[in-house]
């Protein structure tokens, strides 16, 4: 059997990790998460499958690095202040807040 061999330090320690979670996959990058299916531009699987070999001596795992800008890095990041924005009709009136305050839209 010819055993797969780790790409950085050679290696054969390596565990093949597979896994179905289908689109409870959570992966972030600094601020921006992606919270559904499994990414396919991160060397870790793609789907509804989280697949990757790893080197149990380095940690290397297997595959092409660097990996181009992902989808996830070039997300629009939701600006928090906006989701925050929320309208509701009181007396005949709709009424905004923002952050606690309450400001009248017409
Ligand atoms: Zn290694």
């Amino acid at each position: 059997m010819n055993w797969q061999k780790c790409q950085k330090c050679g290696s054969d320690r390596i565990a093949t990790v597979s896994s179905k979670c289908n689109d409870l996959c959570t992966v972030t990058i600094k601020e921006k998460e992606s919270d559904t299916y499994v990414p396919e531009d991160m060397g870790i699987g793609g789907g509804s499958y989280t697949e990757f070999d790893y080197c149990l001596d380095c940690g290397q795992i297997k595959g092409e690095f660097p990996l181009k800008i992902t989808e996830l890095e070039n997300k629009e990041t939701v600006d928090k202040e906006d989701v925050d924005t929320s309208e509701f009709k009181v007396g005949g009136m709709y009424l905004k807040t923002k952050h606690g305050k309450i400001d009248s839209t017409n």
